[in-house]
């Protein structure tokens, strides 16, 4: 018996929901909560399963979601609202005594900083009540870091390069839409871009460089480094990386837009005055575009991300290797109504509570993903809708 609590009914909670109403052996008991109830319900509706319960909470405070807890008495937490309420949640958690496992590291909402020492800082108090934390359980970060561990595990005795590659190769038919959450999105890419090399972060400008990279049943996408969370965890839980860097394509529509959007002051984080009111000019961007939630019924083509890694094998040799998995858009939304970015990061948190609740990832403390055993994680991946593949000994271009 155990019981799952989702907060958050966006596109990637809507997953998490689906597929932890797949798995009804493990997850007996779910429960869907977030800002605005009707989302939760119409989501059990469309899920259609009688283990399906749904709340409200504003999870920006701690009492609610104390609340909350109290009346529901969960195992694990899935957070799959925004990074703004990772710690609230964290909080509530270590005064109930529920477990938590998120898919982006917190970001206070007036600066779009990205860190996962906050979070980090919980380590001892989640190790003291016996609780697990289980960070960035998302795709990238998640599967980045379960795909890095797993190539330490199997294959490498010494990681020295590692690009994580991330491409959509989707056509959503808009003009201009961002795929998971528009004021979250926008904030990761228009920030300066960051990598790892010998000890130290380089830092350079937003999108400055970038190069062509082939993808697997793609062709070649432009590619362009940004810096992502989990390079800061990786680089610390594998000090033998050199060099560790995160690519993400975009189309030029998607950039030239993205230019505007700056240019002209849409995409500003602070609050300035509208008709005597206060607004904070990227959230009412978010108001204006494309919901990432509607964007499932037209879109075609597919993603793919994985980690290229080169360094010294288990014989002493040198080694390329590349760790991937494709995802349909079409199959995506078949199965869950939603595109391939809300599944390729729903499935993954499901896997980790599924991997907590079985006692496979049952670690006290808080922790990233590759501290733990990636087997059991990649083994569900290939089951539960996202297959991967390695290719050994290639070009890996970067
Ligand atoms: P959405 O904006 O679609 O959904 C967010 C949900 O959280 C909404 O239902 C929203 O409620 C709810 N919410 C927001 N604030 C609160 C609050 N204070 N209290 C309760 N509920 C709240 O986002 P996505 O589903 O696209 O993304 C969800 C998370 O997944 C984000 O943190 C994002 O960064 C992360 N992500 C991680 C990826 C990875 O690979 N690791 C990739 C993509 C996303 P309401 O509907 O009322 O606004």
């Amino acid at each position: 018996m155990a019981k799952v609590l989702i907060i958050g009914a966006g596109g990637v909670g809507t997953v998490v929901a689906h597929k932890c109403a797949q798995n009804p052996q493990v997850f007996t008991e779910i429960v869907l909560a977030s800002r605005t109830r009707s989302k939760c319900e119409a989501i059990a509706r469309a899920i259609g399963s009688d283990n399906i319960t749904t709340d409200s909470v504003d999870a920006d405070s701690v009492p609610q979601l104390v609340e909350l807890f109290k009346r529901h008495n969960p195992d694990i937490v899935i957070n799959v609202a925004l990074p703004y309420q990772d710690l609230t949640i964290m909080d509530a958690c270590l005064e109930c005594g529920v477990n938590y496992l998120d898919t982006a590291n917190y970001e206070p909402k007036d600066e779009a900083h990205f860190e996962y020492s906050w979070q980090w800082a919980y380590k001892e108090k989640f190790e003291k009540a016996g609780l697990t934390a289980i960070l960035g359980c998302g795709f990238d970060p998640g599967v980045s870091g379960v795909f890095t561990a797993y190539a330490a595990k199997h294959h490498f005795s010494e990681m020295e390069y590692l690009d994580i590659v991330d491409c959509n190769a989707g056509n959503h038919g808009k003009a201009f839409a961002t795929n998971f959450n528009p004021e979250i999105n926008i904030r990761e890419i228009t920030q300066n871009g960051r990598y790892y090399q010998d000890g130290k972060w380089v830092t350079t400008g937003p999108l400055e460089i970038h190069k062509p990279l082939t993808y697997p049943n793609i062709g070649a996408r432009e590619s362009y480094l940004l810096y992502h969370e989990e390079l800061e965890s990786l680089v610390k839980n594998y000090p033998s990386i050199k060099r560790a860097r995160f690519w993400m394509t975009f189309g030029q529509e998607y950039l030239t837009h993205l230019r505007v959007i700056q240019n002209i002051g849409m995409a500003r984080i602070d609050e300035i005055d509208y008709n005597g009111m206060k607004i904070v000019p990227l959230q009412f961007l978010k108001a204006v575009l494309p919901n990432p939630q509607d964007l499932g019924e037209n879109y075609h083509g597919e993603t793919s991300i994985g980690c290229r890694i080169s360094g010294v094998d288990k014989k002493g040799e040198h080694l390329t290797y590349y760790i991937y998995n494709n995802c349909s858009h079409e199959e995506a939304y078949r199965e869950t109504g939603m595109q391939a970015v809300s599944y390729t990061t729903g499935v993954p948190a499901m896997i980790g509570a599924m991997m907590f609740l079985t006692g496979k990832w049952n670690k006290p403390g808080v922790h990233n993903v590759e501290e733990f055993d990636p087997d059991p994680f990649m083994e569900q991946l290939s089951l539960q809708g996202l297959p991967w593949h390695e290719v050994l000994n290639l070009d890996l271009e970067v």
